[in-house]
């Protein structure tokens, strides 16, 4: 049309720019948007929501910008689309200066920022708005619904999860849709109310392969990897739904906390053979792991060198964890090399390595690796635990000062730890990375952040109520056995959930059989 000399008008060049994004042809759609300046129809409102939707599914956030700071006109859809762009680009806080700018707000504009707040990691923002929004009488729509899930996923926050499920039953999402059924799934499973998680699976009426693989995913987490396995071959059974990436990784990490090596190599095989699948990173992660805590260093070594994909930390980082496990120091130091020579800006490697070098008795080592960190600024992610307690997400980090009731949790910690000594259990110090004395080391996993929450958990639930913990990093040994015999001595239950898995404490035992 353009050849043959025929001017496009809006309409035209709308339907062009559209074609453009479900291809995903910038260069093309910058074609026409430069056209479109000469000609002044870049300013039309229609046409440039368009545009902007193209720039922001294509993650060109400033290009987005630019536009709609030219737009003489706005209507409530380009204010939408420009927020979603904000969302796409992970910048939750200007997608909330457009928010608060915007003079007619609708259900998708909340919804845009609220998934802004979770897609960038600010679930508690997310569900601050979500609140907002009901205030101001608006109804949620199952995709804020999902929105909030997620975020309540992310804050371990049952109780908050609970009353959105109840919220859209009232609304009348029952049963849920797709889409908002795996949300429940996978909140309440990662939360840690698997029974719920099963009973929402189990009363939906359709299902997708990502619903059977929350659940999938939900029971590994629980260590349930038997479960796991038979739900993962009902599905092959009973559906035509077709594994993909997603649920192997929780049939892999089924196998690898259940330590069921023969299932695990075979799934694997698998996932190419039958599955076209290319295995992830993650999968490797979970065989390296799976290989190395069953002992079978040499093999998860060779898997590792064998990888079509480079290792990350993460693979390294397994392999090492299982060196150090198996007090295996020579092949510890093999890896060590490896994952210096790619060197890792992953803040985690380096007190795992400095780790294993300490654990041998080797402080010369551990200190240059601890050198290694202070000059190039890389710090140990802090520890940071989670506690829901009336609907308020309490946040913990280790050596924690600023919770208003810190004294009063503190002397409790203090209570607690004479217990546990009582008990005649002695502190697991070999976590602590440093060759300081052993008192000052004490001090240090006395005050990790899961001890700290349950500190408060004992102080403001009562015994009936579990105590619910989400915890970003891998809890350590000492603060495993801590809490096993806190559970016995407060006749309370606890419920971790680490970076890997979920542990429930219960009379002085832990559902992981010490298998970690
Ligand atoms: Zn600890
Ligand atoms: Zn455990």
């Amino acid at each position: 049309m353009h050849r043959q000399g025929t001017m496009p008008d809006s309409f035209t060049s709308l339907h062009a720019i559209k074609a453009c994004t479900s291809l995903s042809l910038v260069p093309v759609g910058r074609q026409i948007h430069a056209h479109l300046l000469t000609l002044g129809l870049h300013t039309h409102v229609y046409v440039a929501t368009c545009l902007l939707h193209l720039y922001g599914a294509s993650n060109l956030f400033q290009e987005a910008l630019r536009l709609f700071d030219e737009l003489p006109h706005k209507n409530t859809v380009t204010w939408n689309t420009m927020i979603s762009a904000c969302a796409k680009s992970h910048a939750p806080h200007q997608a909330r200066a457009l928010f608060d700018l915007m003079p007619h707000k609708n259900l998708v504009s909340w919804s845009a920022v609220i998934s802004a707040y979770t897609q960038s990691g600010h679930p508690k923002q997310a569900v601050r708005l979500f609140r907002e929004m009901q205030l101001s009488g608006l109804k949620p729509d199952e995709v804020s619904m999902v929105n909030v899930l997620t975020a309540c996923t992310h804050l371990g926050a049952l109780a908050l999860g609970r009353w959105v499920h109840a919220l859209s039953r009232r609304i009348g999402f029952d049963p849920p849709i797709v889409a908002l059924g795996t949300a429940l799934v996978d909140m309440y499973a990662k939360c840690g109310c698997l029974s719920s998680a099963l009973q929402v699976f189990e009363r939906m009426p359709r299902r997708n392969v990502l619903t059977w693989s929350a659940m999938i995913c939900g029971q590994a987490m629980h260590g349930l990897g038997k479960e796991a396995l038979d739900l993962f071959e009902k599905m092959k059974a009973m559906t035509c739904l077709i594994p993909n990436e997603i649920t192997f990784t929780g049939v892999l990490s089924a196998c690898s906390h259940a330590g069921l090596v023969n299932e695990g190599l075979s799934h694997f095989r698998s996932m190419e053979e039958e599955y076209c699948l290319k295995p992830w990173i993650q999968h490797y992660g979970c065989m390296v792991d799976l290989l190395g805590r069953a002992g079978l260093l040499e093999e998860a070594y060779e898997l590792v060198k064998t990888m079509r994909i480079s290792p990350n930390v993460i693979v390294w980082g397994a392999l090492l964890a299982a060196c150090k496990t198996h007090r295996n120091v020579k092949l510890g130091e093999r890896v060590i090399d490896h994952i210096l020579e790619s060197k890792p800006s992953h803040e985690a490697m380096y007190p795992l390595i400095s780790n294993i070098y300490a654990s041998a008795g080797k402080w010369e080592e551990a200190k240059r690796v601890r050198d290694l960190m202070a000059d190039g600024n890389i710090k140990k992610m802090p520890g940071c635990s989670l506690l829901e307690v009336d609907n308020v997400v309490h946040e913990f980090v280790v050596g924690e000062k600023l919770h208003p009731q810190i004294e009063e949790i503190k002397s409790m910690l203090d209570e607690m730890h004479k217990e546990v000594r009582r008990s005649g259990h002695k502190p697991d110090t070999s976590q602590v990375l440093y060759d300081i004395d052993e008192e000052e080391k004490e001090h240090a996993v006395g005050l990790h952040s899961e001890k700290l929450a349950i500190a408060f958990g004992l102080l403001s639930l009562s015994p009936m109520i579990p105590i619910r913990i989400v915890k970003n990093l891998r809890m350590c040994g000492d603060c495993h056995v801590f809490i096993k015999l806190i559970s016995e001595a407060y006749n309370h239950e606890i419920i971790v959930r680490d970076r890997r898995r979920f542990h429930h404490f219960k009379q002085g035992s832990c559902s992981c059989q010490d298998y970690w």
